[in-house]
């Protein structure tokens, strides 16, 4: 034995970013359930860089370990597998209720789940944010207005949801927790925040035998396009979304948080596309990224059509003057500029082979 063999250079272990210093009454206890899946991993990475204690709560079901995974062993960070259905103890200064699957065929892969994890996890974390005081923000969706008859949709329409349909145990879901939220705000006084999110898009560091196309149309059409693959627009493709880059969302999410809004607020981008027009815009942003990096000039893959899904709503674009007056919020990435970061991170994955 000797002990060289056994040491480590500590002046060589630089293995987290550098996080900011904040004093202990700057520094908040914030808890983020569902902080392993694609929104809660960006936004467990902006808390922690700046500077607070975090907690994620996952069950891991449509999340991974390694999204987070490089903040393990840091002091402000910890990892707990729970399922937010199971009442969860700790004393926090703020919650972000994100833990509930958003892709529709994960969502209507076990559709009572999804409604168990909307409801009673809603109920658990509402419950904890009472007992500790905490401040809670949920991420509820444009999904509340289900296939809307208002355009754009402000935040007093009440919305137009097929209550049985196969999207239900997700819209409805997210409707009776805004239900159950501003229940515990007026009967026990809970400091809530409420997020309607619109379609989000951007990176996700996931395993390689993850499939990085969650289901969701922007991964769907990029990896369909890099692979050289018929991108599949689904219906005629004149339905609408409008689509917001992942870093214009965590900053309205903190930005929610941290302000004095208690009624819901869109969050989301209002550059509006019929769905034909954006597998067009995918199919040419992923030519002409080839075409810079490498040089070549690849053929276009081909747009096929494919059966619409059931209740698929028919337009969507959020009316965001709420979250501009009240948050001085607005988005400040463009599709264009999202997408190109998107196509170079999983081209780079896909040509290192670790996707
Ligand atoms: P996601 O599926 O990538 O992440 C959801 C996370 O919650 C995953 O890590 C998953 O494992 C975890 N989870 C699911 N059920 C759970 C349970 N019972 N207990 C504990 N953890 C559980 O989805 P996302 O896109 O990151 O969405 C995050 C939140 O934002 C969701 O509440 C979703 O409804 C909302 N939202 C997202 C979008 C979007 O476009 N991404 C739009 C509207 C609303
Ligand atoms: N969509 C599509 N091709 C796909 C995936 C989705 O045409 O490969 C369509 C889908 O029918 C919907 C839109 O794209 O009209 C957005 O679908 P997504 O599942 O991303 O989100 P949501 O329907 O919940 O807005």
């Amino acid at each position: 034995f000797h002990p060289d063999t056994y040491s480590i250079s500590y002046t060589t272990l630089t293995r987290f970013p550098p996080v900011k210093l904040l004093s202990p009454l700057e520094r908040k206890r914030i808890l983020v359930t569902g902080g392993a899946g694609f929104v809660g991993s960006h936004l467990v990475d902006r808390l922690m860089l700046l500077g607070h204690e975090v907690t994620v709560i996952d069950n891991f079901f449509t999340g991974s370990k390694t999204t987070i995974s490089h903040w393990i062993g840091h002091p402000n960070f910890e990892m707990v597998r729970h399922d937010v259905v199971e009442p969860f103890m700790i004393e926090c200064d703020q919650i972000y209720h994100l833990a509930c699957p958003a892709s529709p065929p994960h969502y209507q892969f076990n559709a009572v789940k999804t409604i168990k994890t909307s409801f009673m996890g809603t109920l658990n974390m509402l419950g904890l944010a009472k007992r500790t005081k905490a401040r809670f923000l949920i991420t509820s969706t444009s999904e509340v207005y289900g296939d809307p008859e208002v355009h754009p949709q402000h935040e007093d329409y009440w919305g137009h949801v097929n209550p049985i349909g196969p999207r239900a145990c997700y819209d409805e879901g997210k409707r009776v927790a805004e239900t159950l939220t501003y229940g515990f705000h007026r009967q026990d006084g809970v400091d809530v925040r409420v997020a309607r999110i619109f379609n989000t898009y951007g990176t996700f560091i996931l395993l390689s035998h993850l499939n990085p196309a969650d289901g969701r149309v922007v991964s769907n059409f990029i990896m369909q396009a890099l692979r050289g693959e018929d991108m599949t627009v689904y219906g005629d493709g004149t339905q609408t979304r409008s689509f917001q880059y992942i870093h214009d969302l965590i900053d309205g999410l903190i930005a929610l948080m941290n302000s004095k809004e208690t009624r819901p607020v869109n969050i989301g981008n209002g550059d509006e596309f019929t769905i034909g027009d954006f597998a067009r815009l995918v199919r040419d942003t992923v030519k002409k990224v080839k075409k810079e990096d490498d040089g070549v000039e690849t053929p276009p893959v081909n747009i096929i059509h494919k059966p619409i899904p059931t209740d698929d709503p028919q337009k969507r674009r959020p009316d965001t003057s709420r979250a501009k007056e009240t948050l001085d919020w607005q988005p400040r990435w463009t599709v264009e500029m999202g997408l190109e970061e998107m196509v170079r991170y999983y081209k780079a994955k896909l040509t290192e082979g670790s996707l």
